[in-house]
């Protein structure tokens, strides 16, 4: 059920079915995945071609978490550019993780090809936009690491980010061309829709509250009265992870990411605002984010207040950087507005637990999950058939609660404030 002043555009394909789907009891599946986003019905597609017998519990709908919410850009890379991985994680598993992170964007729009998913999409780029002198130096060296790898990336001058976007304020840019934009709900619910088809089972409504593990056969309850047993247990929950597993809810900063749709943009605004379909991130310590939607709104999206929304007035902070970017919009109304959960971890990087043999648990997705959780959903898969630790990009970590974590909340609402403060000046 969308949360009270939460009411996304996305869609889901016409005939996506509901799933209800669950092991007689009795039987053992091979893996029991807990979470119906990207990551867990990545791995559970790809597990079940493996041959695995796979069941996913959703507790809500499927795309319900931040798969079915987000801004839909599919942007390959990290946070960090190739040299920093080389240097951090050394030459070995450091050019591991840059292939990784180039592939990503690929893995989303490869499956959407093949596997003709009804995901409407353009795969036209993704613009991080410079609007200060700082920025530009930041683009101008992630430009340069990327094409050195052979990447179809390009700088952009001033005139040319202007007319790519139609927006005002920018003194430059960076494209990349592997990225593009897609409805994350439709993509979401068709990745059910194949892992369901390659026989993994998919039950929603299927809160999951107890593992136990027993001999090495993990048992599974679900708030509703359901067991399972599986030889394996992956917690798929990223942002939305609770008390299933002692410790994990604390390796992570949930923070809530707003978002805005106008009504349909009217034909003359709509030629001069991002003509060719490109995603656009900002270069702001709190950026905004935005591109076209397929029914033709402008979607704006940016960090939002932690404690859940009451008014249509806790948008109001994007409704001001819209204007800010397009004047010109504002007689269009503003006709959605919508929030999901992101996952942050203190070293901007996902993170891959095994805390106990049968028992791994994926989170931090920082905001980036569509291409990262859809490409590490196959690696989890290659790990669970093979026990291969190669196959998986990202080092296992032991789960290492951040401290003072009840209070972190309040330094990142002081944070956000205090950039926010900066961002102002810098206008
Ligand atoms: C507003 C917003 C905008 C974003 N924009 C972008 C973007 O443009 N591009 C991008 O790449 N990324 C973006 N992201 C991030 C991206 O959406 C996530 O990284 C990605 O969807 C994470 O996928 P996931 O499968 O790991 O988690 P989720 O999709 O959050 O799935 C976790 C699921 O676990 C379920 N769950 C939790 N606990 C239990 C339990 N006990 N039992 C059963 N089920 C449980 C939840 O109901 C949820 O459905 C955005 C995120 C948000 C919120």
């Amino acid at each position: 059920m969308p949360l009270p002043f939460s009411d996304p555009i996305w869609q889901k394909p016409p005939a996506a079915p509901a799933f209800r789907s669950l092991f007689p009891g009795g039987q053992r599946a091979d893996v029991v995945i807990v979470g119906g986003g990207i990551l867990g019905l990545s791995t559970a597609l790809h597990a079940a071609r493996f041959g695995l017998a796979v069941q996913v519990l959703e507790a809500g709908e499927i795309g319900q978490g931040a798969s079915g919410l987000n801004g839909g850009q599919v942007i390959p890379g990290l946070k960090y550019d190739p040299e920093w991985l080389l240097e951090h994680f050394g030459p070995e598993r450091g050019e591991i993780l840059v292939n990784f992170a180039a592939s990503t964007a690929d893995t989303v729009f490869e499956l959407i090809r093949d596997e003709k998913l009804a995901v409407p999409f353009v795969r036209n780029g993704w613009i991080q936009a410079a609007h200060t002198e700082t920025a530009l130096k930041a683009v101008a060296n992630r430009n340069r690491q990327w094409r050195n790898r052979g990447a179809d990336v390009r700088l952009l001058s001033q005139t040319e980010i202007a007319a790519l976007t139609g927006a005002q304020g920018y003194l430059g840019g960076w494209l990349d061309r592997r990225a593009g934009v897609i409805d994350p709900l439709a993509y979401t619910s068709e990745l059910a829709r194949i892992a369901s088809t390659a026989g993994v089972k998919i039950a929603e409504h299927q809160k999951v509250v107890r593992l136990d593990n027993n001999a090495g056969i993990w048992r599974i309850s679900t708030e509703g009265g359901a067991e399972l047993q599986a030889k394996a247990v992956i917690l798929a929950t990223d942002a939305y992870t609770g008390d299933l597993l002692p410790g994990l809810a604390e390796t992570i900063v949930p923070l809530h990411s707003f978002q805005i749709a106008t009504a349909p943009l009217p034909p003359d605004l709509a030629a001069g605002i991002l003509p060719e379909g490109q995603a656009v991130s900002d270069s702001r310590r709190i950026l905004v984010y935005y591109r076209k939607s397929a029914d033709g709104r402008l979607v704006l999206g940016g960090r939002g207040r932690m404690a859940l929304p009451t008014s249509e007035g806790d948008w109001a902070h994007l409704e001001r950087a819209l204007l800010r970017l397009y004047p010109a919009l504002s007689g269009v109304a503003i006709e959605k507005r919508w929030f999901g959960r992101v996952a942050m971890t203190p070293d901007h990087l996902p993170h891959i637990h095994e805390p106990e043999q049968g028992l791994m648990a994926v989170v931090g997705c920082q905001g980036r999950g569509v291409g990262l959780m859809t490409a590490l959903g196959e690696r989890i898969a290659g790990y669970l058939v093979s026990g291969d630790a190669r196959q998986l990009p990202f080092p296992v970590s032991p789960i290492r609660p951040i401290r003072l974590h009840a209070f972190r909340q309040v330094g990142v609402a002081a944070t956000i404030a205090w950039y926010r403060m900066l961002d102002a000046f810098e206008r």
